[in-house]
Formats: structure tokens, C-alpha cells, sequence
């Protein structure tokens, strides 16, 4: 009974936060607004909140939780309605931030690539090199032989394609990346910075883990849960399906925006390119769809990325079971900033302008045009809370 009654507070609470709220809510009250409530407006919203500032945050959409946002399908299963999110990180500060507001579930991630010699582990470990070339390698220290066998000198490391090539050589480039890479960005990865793939390094081991930072873990409750009890503060006034745009200007001592940072300056210097996606959830009638939580699709005949099964990442028992697979396009919600040179000029450009824009603080991965996951942007948002409390120097605000 208790659980039930738990479940239905939860519920009225979700719909409390999601539902719009009237536009006579008392929003020239707030000491600051922050528009988007994603992990970066949702953090410093609540820090801010907690130091005893009235805040409004505002989101276009109709959910608390940006990207991160999940929810139970028709199928009552739970999934993540912009893609898989995992939790990882090797912060203390950020888990022990994040776990005031959830519980957690243990969770590692595992990856597998189709490619023609079956299913096997991404990133590329010592199994991957076992099946793809057939060789027995006994010790991590022949299988690093191995690879400096496979790997191609590059005079200097720039594109995420010579980060692969130096490191596992051509034909695992072209097997694992070159495909998988040029659906995901629609460039060639030699148009892209090393940092890119850089994301997913070479194992001599037989470790089949996608991450290796020290804490591995999932919202017990999801993501949305986590959020609704961070917003969940006297001080915090959640505005739904409203862009920062539609409310009176002038009206708040400080703005916090995590939106994208060219929208803001309304494209002057033209569009920041952003890679968006398309979600395909499909529900099947079957327990398990898959061996593993997520299967990459490297080829490019396959129109998608990856397929992912989120039962595995939330641990859920249900007789059915929900996927997603992911297909990348140019246009539609800017899911990506763009690592490349010619991106990072054009970024440049604007944060002179949010440099010099005064009462504004941009943040997030939208707001500053960097490619974070999920535990860096609360990181920077942490940081940027104590910038705007801290005792009156230049970068106090609020
Ligand atoms: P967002 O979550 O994008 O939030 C920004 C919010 O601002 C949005 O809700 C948007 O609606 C709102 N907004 C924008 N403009 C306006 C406006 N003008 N007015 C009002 N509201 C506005 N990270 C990980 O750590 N692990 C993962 O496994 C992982 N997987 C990912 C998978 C996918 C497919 C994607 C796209 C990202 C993934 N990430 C992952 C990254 C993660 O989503 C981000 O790090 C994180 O969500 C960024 O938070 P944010 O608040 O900066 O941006
Ligand atoms: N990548 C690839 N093949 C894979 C996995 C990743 O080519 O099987 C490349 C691709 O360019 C991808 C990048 O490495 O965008 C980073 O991968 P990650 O899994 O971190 O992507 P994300 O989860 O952020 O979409």
C-alpha cells in the first residue's frame, strides 16, 4: 500500500511539474530565470534556490529534464524518450551532488558491433581482435604487439579519423568508425576533430566495459525522478512549453540560458551546425531483444547508428520489452554540437558576443557548443553556481 500510495503522490507530483503553468504565475518575482530545464538549468536552479534566490526556470518543452527526460511507453516500460542516457563519471563531487536528489542502480555498460565477423565487443579489446583476425593473443602485452602491427604512423594526430587509424589502423577504421561516423556527423570523420573518436579508445584487454570511470550507475527511479526532486524547492517556479523569448524582458536581476548559444544572438553570423536525431521506439512481445543493452551498426547500408534495449540499462522486469534505434539527420532539435576547426571559429564568434553580454550566463551543452556528457555539464554548472553566489566579485550576479 505504501508503494502504491508512493507511485500516485509521484505521479500527481510529475503532473503537477509538467503541466503548463498559467502565464499569471508571479514571474517578475524570481531573482533569476534559467531557461531550459535540462541537468545544466536544473542544477543551478536548484543551487541558486537553495541559497535562498527565487528562481524561474523555463523549458520549451513540455517535461522537466532536457535530453535526459524518461518515462513509462504505452507498454508501461521505462524509456528514454531522447536516447539512452548512462551515468558515468570519475567525480565524487558530481555523484555525491547527483545523490541527494536519487538513489542509485549499479550499471555498466556494454557495447557490440555488428560487423562481418558477428557480434563483438565495441570499443575494439583484445576479443574484437581475437574474432576479426583470428589470432590467439595470450597476454595484453601481444595484443598491444598486435596492434602496433595494424596501426598507421599519422605525422600529426588532427581528424578523428588519424585518431583511429594511428591507433588500430585502416581496416578496423573502415570496419569499426568510417561508417558508423559518417552516418552519425554526415561528414567524414577526416572533417572532424580527434576528439570525436577519441571517445572511444582501444583496450588490449579483454575489459568489455563502453566506460571505465570509477562510478557506474543509474537513476534507480529515472532520470525524471531525479529531476522532479531537485526542482522540487519553495524557491523554484517551473514554467512548461515556454521559450525565454515569450516573457517580459528586463525583468530578472540575472539570466541563466542553456539554450543554443546562435539562437540567442538570433544567427547573426549564421547557424551553429548541430547533428539532430530520430528516435524509432518500437515495443516487441518479447522478454529480450538483444545479448546486450546497446548493438552499433557500423555499416552504411543500415540506416541506423545503434539500437538500444532499455530494460538492460534500467534493470525492469516486464514480459515485453521497448527499443530505440537512432538515425541521424542535419535538421531537427539540436541534439550534437559539431566538433570540427571550422565549428570552433564560428562558436568563437559568438561567445565574444556571450562574453560581452551582460546579466547573461550561457551554459550547457548548447549554450557553450561543446560536446559534454551528462556528469560534465552538472560539473560546470556546480562551478558556475559558486560563481554567481560568491561574495561580490566581477562574476557576481545573482
Ligand atoms: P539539454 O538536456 O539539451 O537541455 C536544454 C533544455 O533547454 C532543453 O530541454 C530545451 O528544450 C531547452 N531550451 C532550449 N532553448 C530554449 C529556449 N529558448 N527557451 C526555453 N527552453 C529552451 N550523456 C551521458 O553522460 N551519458 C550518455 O549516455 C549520454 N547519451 C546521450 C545520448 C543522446 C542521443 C544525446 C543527444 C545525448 C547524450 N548524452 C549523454 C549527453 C546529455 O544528453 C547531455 O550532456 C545533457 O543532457 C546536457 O544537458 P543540458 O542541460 O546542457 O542540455
Ligand atoms: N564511433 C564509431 N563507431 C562506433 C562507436 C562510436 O565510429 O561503434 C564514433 C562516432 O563518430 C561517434 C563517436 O565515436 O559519434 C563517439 O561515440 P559515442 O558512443 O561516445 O557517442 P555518443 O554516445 O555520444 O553518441
Amino acid at each position: 500500500i505504501q508503494r502504491s500510495m508512493r507511485e500516485l503522490l509521484g505521479r500527481v507530483e510529475r503532473r503537477a511539474l509538467q503541466a503548463p503553468v498559467a502565464m499569471t504565475t508571479p514571474v517578475a518575482m524570481a531573482d533569476c530565470l534559467v531557461v531550459g530545464a535540462g541537468f545544466a538549468g536544473a542544477v543551478v536552479a536548484e543551487r541558486l534556490a537553495s541559497a535562498g534566490r527565487k528562481v524561474l526556470i523555463v523549458d520549451r518543452r513540455s517535461h522537466i529534464g532536457g535530453n535526459a527526460f524518461d518515462e513509462h511507453d504505452a507498454a508501461g516500460i521505462l524509456i528514454h524518450r531522447y536516447g539512452p542516457h548512462i551515468f558515468h563519471t570519475n567525480s565524487d563531487e558530481v555523484l555525491g551532488y547527483l545523490s541527494r536528489f536519487t538513489a542509485w542502480r549499479p550499471y555498466e555498460h556494454r557495447v557490440l558491433a555488428q560487423v562481418t565477423a558477428g557480434l563483438v565487443p565495441m570499443p575494439i579489446n583484445r576479443t574484437t581482435l581475437r574474432r576479426v583476425y583470428g589470432v590467439d593473443l595470450r597476454s595484453e602485452a601481444e595484443a598491444e604487439a598486435f596492434l602496433k602491427t595494424l596501426a598507421e604512423p599519422v605525422d600529426r594526430v588532427v581528424s578523428a579519423e588519424d585518431f583511429v587509424v594511428t591507433s588500430v589502423g585502416r581496416r578496423l577504421y573502415e570496419m569499426f568508425f568510417r561508417g558508423y561516423t559518417r552516418k552519425q556527423w554526415g561528414v567524414d570523420p577526416s572533417q572532424l576533430d580527434r576528439s570525436v573518436t577519441a571517445r572511444v579508445p582501444t583496450r588490449t584487454s579483454d575489459d568489455d566495459r563502453y566506460f571505465l570511470d570509477r562510478h557506474q550507475c543509474m537513476p534507480r527511479h529515472g532520470y525524471t525522478r531525479l529531476f522532479e526532486n531537485m526542482l522540487d524547492h519553495d524557491n523554484i517556479t517551473v514554467l512548461l512549453g515556454t521559450q525565454h523569448n515569450d516573457l517580459p524582458k528586463g525583468r530578472y536581476a540575472h539570466m541563466v540560458y542553456t539554450g543554443p548559444v546562435d539562437d540567442y544572438f538570433g544567427r547573426r553570423f549564421g547557424p551553429l551546425p548541430y547533428r539532430s536525431l530520430v528516435f524509432e521506439h518500437e515495443t516487441l512481445p518479447v522478454e529480450f531483444h538483444q545479448p546486450v543493452a546497446t548493438i552499433n551498426y557500423p555499416v552504411e547500408d543500415t540506416p541506423y547508428t545503434r539500437c538500444t534495449e532499455f530494460k538492460h540499462l534500467t534493470g525492469q522486469q516486464h514480459r515485453w520489452t521497448s527499443i530505440c534505434r537512432e538515425r541521424s539527420r542535419a535538421d531537427g532539435d539540436p541534439y550534437y554540437p559539431v566538433p570540427s576547426a571550422a565549428n570552433r571559429e564560428l562558436f568563437r564568434r559568438y561567445e565574444a558576443l556571450a562574453d560581452a553580454e551582460t546579466g547573461v550566463t550561457f551554459l550547457g551543452r548548447l549554450g557553450t557548443y561543446r560536446y559534454m556528457n551528462m556528469d560534465q555539464v552538472v560539473g560546470q554548472a556546480l562551478a558556475t553556481a559558486r560563481k554567481l553566489l560568491a561574495p561580490r566579485t566581477e562574476a557576481v550576479a545573482v
